[in-house]
């Protein structure tokens, strides 16, 4: 995985004299160096800057440098806005405006002009503010004092959510198979998604992946299988199923990782020359990270892959999920979410057990390993990519999920068990209006709050199905959006 930082650009002028400039930079340094100390990323002082070729020439080197995964700005005094048109008008990375300012308190007998003119943030953040509104500029504005917690916390949540861009933007995804039968919410529009997301979708011969699987040594099994053991408890006595699933893995992974792929898609469709549907296989390339979509579904898929990088330590609590089926008993009533074999292990509440069972659909010669669990207690989304035709929307909904209320012993695969917010009903209606997929990524990482910035930096729609939502009002925001993507479109 990429090293990411940030960089701090400090807005100013000439006005104020060398020595106030003095001060604010090394106020700037001070805070860049205090903050990266609590920030998931390092934030990296760059600039006070006093000239538009200031503000340009910084923006040339974030956009060229890979490892800038975004910029905070901040105003510690004015700097007049017509000299960062040209700046943020190119900027094409993620971009944060912090409100905040060097002093927390107002000095009582030390304030005087002098002091006005070096911590006038308030006033040069609104300045700031107005050109970046006046240009359009998909921001983030955090306001609060830079040694405050939760103020960290939110920036650190925004860098998290910036390098789920440079993910996206650097992310390919490597196909096997095409999409499963008839299925339309799986489809997409590549040419669309590349543009807007920067996703490249190219799909790769079965025969190509069969012929790497054969290559696969007894040793490189060996080795995965161990690492297995270590992880998971084995409830089969199947190793040869085992066995199998590890060729599976270190076949698909050595393609991915030679071609740069951070995800991949396959279908029980179109197994030709495998004898099983890649499960714990699969599931174990998530738990490392790699974005998977089952049934030719790669929007999940490198859904899956960005979710994951957003997380903590940028391998977070996120999967590939399904809705299944339902239970209606009034008090209880709760989603259950699954799928044929591919539930990432990030979700597990206790260690997986790995199993083998027979599979009915699809292909499958050999009965596949599967890893088997429940998931975690707690608050979590659910979030799902759908091309609208001419747009991308992301529709987000929070879900409480439980401590599956029954066992199911006769049931062979993980499972997670949940409420949709607002409520269960209202929450499908909700759902099932935005148009949202069965295919979805769950997360206990990312917030929702997270995939809005992310959706808002990506220029893509964004429906978010909360405690606060009804049906009613979501029809109307979704006749709005309509109509203001088609004006966007022009
Ligand atoms: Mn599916």
């Amino acid at each position: 995985m990429r090293k990411y930082e940030f960089w701090f650009v400090v807005g100013s002028q000439f006005l104020y004299g060398p020595e106030v400039l003095q001060t604010v930079e090394a106020r700037a340094k001070e805070m860049a160096a205090e903050m990266s100390g609590a920030l998931p990323y390092p934030l990296v002082y760059k600039v006070t800057a006093k000239t538009n070729k200031e503000i340009a020439d910084v923006v040339k080197e974030a956009n060229h440098d890979d490892a800038c995964a975004g910029i905070i700005t901040w105003c510690h005094t004015f700097s007049p806005s017509k000299m960062w048109i040209n700046g943020l008008a190119a900027l094409q990375k993620p971009y944060c405006h912090f409100a905040t300012q060097y002093n927390k308190e107002i000095p009582n007998d030390e304030i005087d002009m002098d002091f006005m003119n070096l911590n006038q943030a308030a006033h040069g953040d609104r300045e700031h503010g107005f050109i970046a509104a006046r240009l359009r500029m998909p921001r983030k504005v955090i306001a609060g004092y830079w040694k405050d917690e939760k103020v960290r916390e939110r920036i650190g949540s925004w860098m998290k959510t910036a390098v789920g861009v440079a993910v996206s933007r650097s992310m390919k995804v490597m196909r096997f198979g095409d999409n499963m039968r008839e299925v339309a919410v799986t489809e997409g529009d590549k040419v669309e998604v590349q543009t807007k997301l920067g996703w490249q979708v190219n799909t790769w011969a079965v025969g190509d992946l069969v012929k790497e699987m054969n290559a696969v040594t007894e040793d490189e099994i060996d080795a995965l299988v161990a690492e297995y053991q270590a992880s998971y408890d084995v409830a089969t006595d199947n190793a040869a199923a085992i066995r199998y699933q590890a060729r599976e893995e270190i076949a698909i992974k050595k393609m991915m990782d030679a071609e740069g792929c951070r995800a991949f898609a396959n279908t029980f469709q179109d197994l030709y020359g495998m004898e099983q549907l890649p499960g714990l296989a699969s599931q174990h390339l998530m738990a490392q990270g790699y974005g998977y979509g089952g049934e030719g579904d790669w929007k999940v898929s490198a859904m899956t892959a960005i979710m994951k990088a957003m997380g903590e330590g940028g391998n977070g609590a996120s999967g590939f999920m399904e809705d299944y089926t339902y239970h209606l008993v009034e008090g209880q009533e709760y989603s259950l979410g699954a799928h044929m074999l591919e539930v990432c292990p990030s979700l597990a509440a206790g260690k997986p057990r790995i199993e083998t069972h027979h599979l009915g659909i699809g292909m499958n010669e050999k009965d596949p390993a599967r890893l088997v669990f429940e998931g975690k207690a707690g608050p979590a989304i659910v979030v799902s990519l759908i091309d609208m035709g001419g747009r991308l929307r992301l529709v987000c909904q929070d879900i409480e999920a439980v401590k599956p209320i029954m066992p199911m012993p006769n049931l062979p695969v993980a499972r997670v068990m949940w409420r949709a917010m607002p409520d269960l009903l209202t929450g499908v209606e909700c759902w099932i209006t935005a148009g949202g997929a069965h295919h979805t990524v769950l997360s206990y990482d990312v917030t929702a709050g997270q995939m809005k910035d992310w959706a808002n930096m990506m220029g893509i729609e964004f429906v978010h199905i909360s405690k606060d939502t009804t049906v009613e009002g979501l029809e109307k925001e979704l006749f709005w959006n309509d109509i203001a993507w088609k004006l966007k479109a022009i």
